[in-house]
């Protein structure tokens, strides 16, 4: 997971620049009065984020009245529509993931905005900044269809946590025939427990393992003449010193990245430079 920076703007901002933008008078006055409203939720937000426990907001407790189709139709057909006054908004907020590469999996190219909080259940947040995430269609998905029970269930917010100033990310070269790696989150001992079990829920629920594993067989398959050919001009130690560089070279990108855990994994393995690198798939 990778951290970004919160939105700047403020929820009773966007939510009076929405409506504004809509073009049925009787949807606008029905929405007006609900300002407030979504200003001090986005103040209870702030307040549980910062507490690890916004899997405790409840939905009815944070938006009286029966608003939440205009709500959910705010975000769908005024803030995200591409043709709508306010789309620079939601753009806006997109463009806020580094390179356009989706903060959860931090792989995936970022498609859309993601409601940490599902906008349904929780329709008060359906057009705040600090609860829209830029995600890629997958993560997204996977969101979506599911509500964390518990305070260690819930994902990690890329608004709120960071998980760069610790190397978590693990892979591990299987020694078989073809090679496989498996890549698991490690518990970092600096952080409290809570964080160690989110980062494992975020790990779990948004199948990053399985992702990884399949990434890594793709990246095995286009190396593998190459290392071959390195290992028979400069021998097993210039094999490992290629690959110990080649992991310090993404190191500088990303600790936690699939890329730097193969690589590091890759130079580590005895077995993998004494001659496990012949036994990579063909692609
Ligand atoms: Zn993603």
């Amino acid at each position: 997971m990778k951290s970004i920076r919160k939105p700047n703007r403020a929820a009773r901002a966007v939510f009076e620049e929405c409506v504004s933008a809509l073009s049925i008078a009787g949807v606008r006055d029905r929405l007006k009065p609900l300002a407030t409203a979504v200003e001090s939720a986005e103040a209870t937000y702030l307040a549980m984020a910062a507490t690890t426990t916004l899997y405790g907001i409840s939905g009815g407790a944070t938006f009286k009245g029966d608003r939440t189709a205009d709500m959910v139709s705010l975000y769908k057909n005024v803030l995200s529509r591409k043709t709508s006054k306010v789309r620079h908004i939601y753009d806006e907020i997109k463009a806020s993931a580094k390179g356009g590469i989706c903060p959860l999996c931090e792989h995936n190219v970022v498609k859309t905005l993601d409601h940490y909080l599902e906008k349904q259940k929780f329709p008060i947040y359906a057009v705040a900044p600090i609860n829209l995430v830029p995600a890629c269609t997958d993560c997204n998905k996977v969101r979506s269809q599911r509500e964390p029970l518990s305070a260690s269930d819930q994902t990690l917010h890329p608004y709120f946590d960071s998980t760069s100033d610790y190397s978590w990310l693990h892979a591990e070269v299987l020694p078989i025939d073809p090679v496989a790696i498996q890549f698991t989150a490690l518990r970092p001992p600096g952080w409290d427990i809570l964080k160690q079990d989110r980062l494992q829920s975020h790990f779990r629920v948004l199948g990053l393992a399985e992702l990884y594993t399949v990434l890594a067989a793709g990246e095995l398959a286009q190396i593998r003449a190459a290392l071959i050919n390195l290992s028979n001009v400069a021998g097993r130690s210039g094999l490992e010193a290629h690959l110990a560089e080649q992991a310090k070279s993404r190191q500088t990108v990303s600790l936690n990245s699939w890329q730097t855990a193969l690589y590091v994994a890759l130079s580590e393995s005895v077995w993998f430079c004494g001659g496990g690198y012949t036994q990579i798939a063909a692609p």
